[in-house]
């Protein structure tokens, strides 16, 4: 096909026409089981019918008015996130990269006001936090960097799942400032650290005056058995960054503030276009609304574990599978050897998956997925690691 879009993806060949719920439908009207959901976007899946009634009123009535003014659906989904998050303050944007920046930014401010002018945020081997100049920086993936030196200064990178390293940089470099930390690496392949890790990441940032900052990007709402990956552990942070599932497949992100990270921001510190505006917010307000008004996240919890309690039962005497880690429906296979040729294969059995790291099959179906669908998903993907791994 001789495009015009650059070549940015190696894109899958086809395209799809509509969908509904799990299913999705390609030009020739075949059909597929999403268990990816755009990447942790669609978590209520396809055409959901209350977002779809949200966005149809709000444009009938305003698109657009900037940040010049008030906006209405924004100070509601404000009130809203900060409930259901335990945070107290919101900035907008439209996408997961652009709220890191707002993070990295208030860390940036945070240091400032301490009188430390070059401050340094602590990042993490293979985190993945977006492909803007800034966060392309604190990304932990060197292919995501290469060609774009200079990076930006101020990340200090250390070992994932490793309290230690964190604490040997704090003990050495009085300039750090902050803690950006996925709550399980989602890119960098389902990694999911020991379950008081954060809570350790908490108590270092409370010892030494730093922000600890989550980006909850693909953890958060609902996807794994909470609102927010965070809430498992009983803490709050003070920077929490989300976009993906917020507006269900609508554009929209948001850098959440807690406590001495809340107030750091003043007129004029930073600002955007289209962040949070009305058509935006109104399907973001569905999105919570349904989460709120249903037991979706709770259930996300239990098909996780029911999804994953029926890999091991098809895969536990496959001595390829390394590990079968999840929480709620962020989900992990990992080989012992580089699959990427299943998701092709897993496309022409009519299944949307993904493989990250080259060995780790990942899953993010939408918490909408129902029992056949379940079915279905695990007996197409076990026969497939079935066939891929024992020719
Ligand atoms: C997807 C993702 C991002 C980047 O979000 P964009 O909307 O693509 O900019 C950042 N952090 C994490 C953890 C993500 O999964």
């Amino acid at each position: 096909m001789n495009s015009h879009i650059m070549p940015t993806y190696a894109r899958l060949a086809v395209t799809f026409e509509r969908g509904e719920g799990a299913w999705l439908w390609d030009e020739n009207n075949q059909r597929y089981l999403d268990a990816l959901s755009g990447i942790a976007v669609c978590n209520l899946g396809h055409a959901h019918a209350a977002v779809h009634e949200a966005i149809c009123q709000q444009s009938a009535k305003l698109l657009h008015t900037s940040n010049l003014y008030h906006v209405a659906n924004q100070e509601k989904l404000a009130d809203k996130l900060t409930e259901m998050s335990g945070m107290t303050n919101v900035f907008f944007s439209n996408s997961g990269a652009e709220a890191n920046e707002a993070a990295i930014k208030l860390a940036r401010k945070f240091g400032h006001a301490k009188s430390i002018s070059t401050p340094a945020i602590i990042v993490f081997d293979s985190s993945f936090h977006g492909r803007t100049l800034a966060t392309l920086s604190a990304t932990g993936n060197a292919k995501i960097q290469h060609g774009f030196e200079p990076l930006v200064e101020g990340f200090v990178r250390v070992p994932y799942n490793d309290i230690g390293a964190i604490k040997t940089v704090l003990a050495e470099n009085a300039s750090i400032v902050a803690i950006l930390v996925e709550p399980i690496q989602g890119e960098g392949g389902v990694n999911i650290p020991a379950p008081d890790y954060l809570n350790q990441i908490r108590a270092l940032c409370d010892e030494f005056d730093i922000l600890m900052m989550l980006d909850e990007i693909q953890t958060g709402i609902g996807r794994t058995g909470k609102f927010l990956a965070f809430q498992h552990n009983g803490i709050i942070p003070d920077v929490c960054t989300l976009a993906k599932a917020l507006g269900n497949g609508v554009p929209i992100g948001a850098c959440l503030a807690h406590g001495k990270a809340a107030e750091l921001f003043t007129a004029g510190n930073h600002g955007s276009t289209f962040g949070g505006n009305p058509l935006a917010c109104s399907a973001a307000l569905a999105v919570l609304t349904t989460l709120t008004d249903s037991d979706l996240i709770a259930q996300a919890g239990e098909k996780g574990d029911a999804i994953c309690a029926a890999f091991h039962e098809k895969l536990h005497s496959n001595s390829h599978v390394v590990n079968i880690r999840h929480l709620g429906l962020m989900i992990g296979i990992e080989l012992d050897k580089p699959c990427s040729e299943l998701v092709g294969k897993a496309l022409n059995a009519g299944l949307l998956i993904n493989v990250t790291q080259d060995k780790v099959i990942r899953l993010l179906p939408p918490l909408i997925i129902d029992a056949t669908q379940i079915t279905q998903l695990v007996d197409t993907l076990s026969m497939l690691i079935q066939e891929q791994t024992n020719p």
